[in-house]
């Protein structure tokens, strides 16, 4: 199984303006109290990774309740909403057309040279690798409107779909591509697909076991499926835990370990072909909360790494985590198995 580190260097910032992730927060954290909060709407669920029922109170965020698998050390909401109450509130809530309008058109052109490009190239060199007669691709609700260019462009597959009821998309303006403005669970006459890509899609699906067994359903023997994923085991995560900022739901409803994601593969019926954690931020992400809150408990060993470390360190410990699989940006690369 391949394990992909990348020496990369850009400031977090650059992808993500703070005041604006600021605002995006709030807006989602007072949607979320309003559309998704109600208790006699939620349900208890067990882990969506391994399915163990031993769980622990993690921590609330949002009026919602955060577990800890016993098990896999996966983080996930429980009680939790449903695909349908999720579905209302991505096409209702102000934090995802404060998303969709604002920050990701803001950040669009660093986003495009930094996270969409390589991003891009590991599915293309990826598919000629694994899959060389790709036909199809599919992409199941992408929200960033750059991946759409970036996926008309790729002309090695000869059929592109969006499945995506979320972004108001118009079929003229994206000729190259097919748009099926319909939720995944709806659209089961999809079939015989190369390749599907899930980013940071499992994170914020209710019923992951559903969405895996629909992916399987779609793809034809030996389809790839290409995921991100914000991972529990990653080092920002264990170190900030209910502090990290981009930890909330229901962007989150599962935040996987990488020991989860291995046996959520396997339940499915997928073979792991990568299981990377090429992120490059996770320092960065809590040094930028020791700084916003600096009495906040952190490892001595954390704390003089970040205080008193020169960057040529912090940078190696940085690659360390990536060559670990420490990092908390996860990105993954399974096969149907045939
Ligand atoms: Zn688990």
């Amino acid at each position: 199984m391949k394990n992909i580190v990348i020496n990369d260097q850009y400031d977090q910032l650059d992808l993500k303006p703070s005041q604006l992730i600021e605002r995006y927060i709030s807006l989602t954290q007072r949607d979320v109290g309003k559309i998704l909060a109600d208790p006699a709407q939620l349900s208890v669920c067990h882990c969506p990774a391994c399915g163990a029922t031993e769980k622990q109170q993690a921590f609330v965020k949002f009026s919602l309740t955060y577990q800890e698998c016993q098990h896999c050390r996966t983080l996930y909401v429980s009680p939790r909403p449903n695909d349908t109450m999720l579905n209302d509130y991505y096409l209702k809530s102000d934090a995802r057309a404060f998303w969709c309008n604002e920050l990701s058109q803001l950040t669009d052109k660093k986003r495009k040279e930094k996270v969409i490009k390589p991003r891009f190239q590991w599915i293309l060199e990826s598919t000629r690798e694994y899959f060389p007669n790709a036909k199809t691709w599919v992409d199941i609700n992408t929200s960033q409107y750059s991946y759409i260019d970036a996926m008309a462009d790729a002309d090695i597959f000869e059929n592109k779909i969006l499945l995506n009821p979320y972004l108001p998309l118009e079929p003229q303006d994206y000729p190259r591509v097919a748009i099926v403005k319909k939720p995944w669970w709806e659209e089961p006459a999809i079939d015989q697909v190369s390749v599907i890509s899930l980013f940071e899609v499992i994170d914020h699906t209710a019923d992951v076991g559903r969405l895996m067994a629909t992916v399987n359903a779609m793809l034809s023997k030996g389809g790839l499926c290409f995921l991100t994923a914000i991972l529990s085991s990653g080092f920002d995560i264990q170190t900030l835990w209910e502090q990290a900022e981009n930890l909330h739901p229901p962007d989150r409803l599962n935040c996987f370990s990488v020991k989860g994601l291995h046996a959520l593969f396997e339940k499915y019926g997928f073979e792991c072909l990568e299981l990377s954690t090429p992120g490059i931020f996770d320092l960065e992400f809590v040094a930028k909360k020791l700084k916003e809150q600096p009495c906040l408990n952190v490892p001595r060993f954390v704390r003089d790494l970040i205080e008193r470390k020169d960057e040529e360190t912090k940078r190696a410990f940085q690659e360390f985590l990536q060559s670990a699989c420490m990092s908390s940006y996860g990105r993954i690369l399974i096969r149907k198995k045939g």
